[in-house]
């Protein structure tokens, strides 16, 4: 998420640098920014929430003082984007500056923790605990980096973070676990960012911090231990090759792909999410006599799985609704026992903000699932979660319709543990199944690039393409089906697959590729039939199914084969990865760009 930019030079200022650094950094979403700096011993913090170039030249923070420093924009997780809230965090004393990207997990307990000990306050960030944390162990008369490494031992969660403090003024102590983080080192100094195109104008000489290392940069080099017990660790400069847009995109032609690959990343990240708000929706949800799950696109998908997740989870019926539908719909039958999930990842979008105005008018209880803190959605919604993608830049959206599953799932175990629905054993089964998601998208990804891409030349040239699945799998074919049209304009098909005989058959002819999204689970057997159905009548049929499936292997032309024991409840989320890639490929092979599919936009905030 968002950006870091640091650097301790040999001579000259910093900030100017720092701005620079951070503005290459703008592309990946933000909605603050701030800057520490150290001159003569003294630590000066200046941030807002707002632009970059609104608030550094507002508060004139490009001609801060001091040659060695760092900078943040961030995408809030934790506590709306506000001032108070922007990074970098200072200690109680303001000694000392913190900046951080991603989610510490264990910060209320640290917090309570630190509060008790008499520590200060400003924000609502996880992040500040870090400061306090380092605060409190330089008490026990430490070297810095000594407490920065204690403290960072006591962490849960996802981090890159860079500290500077007026104790030790030459020093830039940072450290990665999850997020990125990237050390580089030219002539001038040396430098810390959250990706390579921020230091590309000073150097192209780079080390790659890993997961649970610490480095020490200062204006002749680095230094890196291991987190856990402090060894150093010998690494050295690689040099990087990439253009500058490139390097945006990580090396990856397209913000999509590289999204499409950073799923099992933000999926760790959805399953990250405080249980205490997890719990208050469930409680919320649970004592609705009416469900309804509300939203447009992608997320309408998303809530189509969902109501397959609450009726075969909870045993709750709950009605998903297209946005812009839900007041004709359903809104005259809304009212003080109607709770209404609202899913956005804007939490912007026009028609879902008035289908919860109209829903909050009678009385329901309006409830959110969105990526951006501080959005309407958030500040509307009686409770939310934030499903903790990290920014989508892509128009069409893939990593974030994976982590709303992952939230939606979230939701369903625990309203069925509430209501009894599940015994210890199976919820504790699905649980398992759920945390091992993350790594069946990754084996996933690796396993079929290539082969998604052999699929892309073979049928290229089609005219016409048919999704189907049964049970939840018809929400993935949906979904699959959408990514085509958005990004390839081929006209598509995606219905229930036993729908397919009251009318989409009749489309059917010689040659049709109907693609068939088939898990193991309650619905696999009916579907053997809708294959045959569509097979009678020419169609050539392209399945994704649990690899060694002989019989789905046996009646199709091509198959995507996927690992083996999925919850068919989750099989949304690695099934519909496959599809994302080839709706990608198709693109591409016709020379669009499946970043800007035409009069399409990221956010849509009209009627
Ligand atoms: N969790 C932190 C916050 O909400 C960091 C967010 C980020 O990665 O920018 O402030």
């Amino acid at each position: 998420m968002c950006g870091i930019f640091g650097g301790v030079l040999k001579t000259g200022e910093i900030s100017p640098l720092i701005y620079d650094g951070l503005k290459r950094l703008e592309y990946r979403g933000y909605d603050s920014v701030g800057f520490a700096t150290i001159q003569d011993g003294a630590l000066q913090v200046k941030k807002d929430a707002g632009r970059i170039d609104d608030v550094v030249q507002r508060l004139k923070m490009d001609s801060m003082p001091g040659s060695m420093g760092i900078g943040h924009t961030r995408w809030a997780t934790h506590g709306a984007p506000e001032m108070v809230n922007a990074h970098p965090h200072t200690d109680c004393d303001g000694n000392l500056a913190v900046i951080h990207n991603g989610v510490i997990e264990n910060f209320m307990e640290l917090k309570e923790e630190l509060l008790n000990k008499g520590h200060n306050f400003k924000s609502r960030t996880d992040t500040e605990i870090i400061a306090h944390l380092i605060e409190e162990e330089l008490k026990g008369d430490i070297a810095l980096d000594e407490a920065v490494l204690k403290s960072l031992r006591r962490l849960e969660g996802s981090y890159a973070i860079a500290v500077v403090s007026n104790s030790d003024p030459g020093k830039i102590l940072c450290a990665r676990n999850e997020s990125p983080l990237v050390i580089g080192v030219s002539e001038k100094g040396t430098y810390c960012a959250s990706d390579v195109p921020a230091m590309l104008p000073y150097t192209n000489k780079v080390v790659y911090l890993r997961n649970g290392e610490f480095a020490t940069l200062d204006q002749d080099g680095y230094e890196i231990k291991l987190v856990s017990d402090g060894t150093v660790v010998e690494r050295g400069l690689e040099e990087v090759t990439w253009s500058l847009e490139m390097a945006e995109k990580q090396g990856y032609p397209h913000f999509m792909l590289k999204e499409i690959n950073e799923q099992p990343t933000s999926l760790r990240g959805s399953l990250r999410l405080q249980p205490q708000y997890l719990d208050l929706l469930t409680t919320l949800l649970d004592r609705g006599r009416d469900i309804f799950l509300i939203a447009a696109g992608t997320s309408y998908h998303a809530c189509i799985a969902a109501s397959y997740m609450f009726s075969r989870l909870a045993r709750i019926t709950a009605f998903p609704a297209i946005s812009s539908e839900f007041i004709e719909q359903y809104g005259s039958s809304v009212g003080v026992d109607s709770v209404i999930l609202c899913v956005s990842q804007s939490g912007e979008t026009y028609d879902t903000l008035k289908a919860i105005d109209h829903a909050r008018m009678r009385a329901g209880t309006v409830l959110g699932v969105t990526n951006s803190v501080g959005s309407t959605l958030t500040r509307v919604a009686r409770a939310y979660i934030i499903q903790q993608s990290g920014p989508e830049i892509g128009v069409a959206a893939t990593k974030t319709f994976t982590s709303q599953l992952m939230v939606l799932a979230q939701l369903a175990l625990r309203l069925a543990r509430m209501r009894g629905k599940v015994s210890q054993d199976e919820g504790d089964d699905f649980r398992e199944k759920l945390l091992q998601v993350p790594d069946v998208v990754e084996e996933t990804l690796s396993r079929h690039r290539d082969y998604v891409k052999s699929l892309v030349e073979k049928y290229s040239g089609e005219r016409l393409f048919v999704f189907l699945g049964r049970g939840i799998s018809s929400s993935t074919a949906l979904e699959a089906r959408l990514k085509l049209l958005e990004l390839s304009y081929v006209p598509s098909l995606a219905y229930p697959a036993g729908e397919s005989k009251h009318g989409p058959i009749s489309i059917i002819e010689e040659g049709v590729p109907v693609i068939f999204v088939c898990p193991r689970g309650e619905t696999r057997k009916d579907i053997v039939g809708s294959i045959m159905e569509m097979k009678a009548r020419g169609a050539v049929i392209i399945s994704v199914c649990e690899e060694g499936d002989r019989e789905i292997i046996g009646l199709s032309d091509d198959v995507i084969e996927m690992p083996k024991g999925i919850h068919e409840i989750l099989s949304p989320i690695p099934y519909v990865v496959p599809l994302q890639l080839f709706s990608y490929y198709l693109a591409v092979r016709k020379g669009l760009d499946p970043d800007k599919p035409r009069n399409l936009a990221k956010s849509v905030t009209v009627p």
